[in-house]
Parts: C-alpha cells; sequence; structure tokens
C-alpha cells in the first residue's frame, strides 16, 4: 500500500507505505512529525477501513486519472484535426476530436482506483478493494469539511 498525506505544517506531500515507516513519519522536508497509526485491517489485509492519519472512517474511490494529462491528449487532436481543416477537409477535425475523447475514455476505463480519505483527503493507493467505500459524495465532504472548519 502507498498513501500520499500532507505535513501538518509545510503541506509538502508525501508518498509512504504506512506498514514501512515508523510512527510518526518525520517529514522530509521540515522534520515535523507525522503520526501515523494504521490499522489491523491496513497491516493485514491492505484493506483500508480507518484513516491511519486522522481516525475517520469515511472514504469515496476515484480514477487515479490525471486531468492535465486528459486535456493535453484533446488539444493535441483538436490541433490535428485543425490541420484536416487547413488541408480543406473540415469534416476530419470532428473525427479527430472524436478519437481524442475515445482515447480519454479508455485511459479513464484502464486506471486503477484510489481511495481518498474525506476529512483529511490522505490518498491510498495499491489497496484492496473496500466494497463500502463508494464515488465521491458532496453530502459527506460537507459534513467532513464544516466539522474541520469549527
Ligand atoms: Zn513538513
Ligand atoms: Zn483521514
Amino acid at each position: 500500500m502507498e498513501i500520499t498525506c500532507r505535513c501538518p505544517q509545510c503541506q509538502t506531500a508525501h508518498s509512504i507505505d504506512p506498514i514501512e515507516v515508523q510512527n510518526p513519519v518525520a517529514c522530509s522536508a521540515c522534520g515535523h512529525p507525522i503520526p501515523l497509526t494504521p490499522s489491523e485491517s491496513i497491516r493485514k489485509h491492505n484493506l483500508v477501513d480507518v484513516c491511519p492519519r486522522c481516525g475517520k472512517t469515511a472514504f469515496y474511490t476515484q480514477r487515479d486519472f490525471n486531468q492535465r494529462l486528459g486535456l493535453g491528449i484533446m488539444i493535441l487532436f483538436a490541433l490535428i484535426g485543425l490541420v484536416f481543416v487547413w488541408l480543406g477537409r473540415p469534416l476530419y477535425f470532428y473525427f479527430s476530436l472524436g478519437a481524442g475523447a475515445l482515447l480519454d475514455l479508455l485511459f479513464y476505463v484502464m486506471l486503477p482506483e484510489v481511495t481518498i480519505c474525506y476529512a483529511c483527503k490522505t490518498a491510498f493507493r495499491n489497496v484492496s478493494k473496500n466494497p463500502d467505500h463508494k464515488p465521491f459524495d458532496l453530502h459527506i465532504a460537507d459534513i467532513y469539511d464544516n466539522r474541520s472548519k469549527g
């Protein structure tokens, strides 16, 4: 399992294996300790149930999709399409856009899922799928955002 969390002091993102590292982990940028308490289920079954950073139990899953890469593909295919327009074949412009969208979709379907903690936004990769974790729900996110503010 690999988790990505931010240092509470300097906000530097760290990718760590919560089972391999010592608790707490010292931030490599500022030395501030980052407490990590991996649960029994995380250590033994590679299954996320309790967040090792904040102790909360609400998570959502999403595809590990790079938005910038997706946009880059669309721009590239739009440019190819413009070449066709320049060559006097404007219809191919739409074909090219369609191909770009299809490629984006293909990438999206092939990508692995990442599990994210609602409360502290720590991301968990290479984990066993927990059927309790659903896609992002704005209502649940609202509850946790309000709590962290208060
Ligand atoms: Zn730090
Ligand atoms: Zn958390």
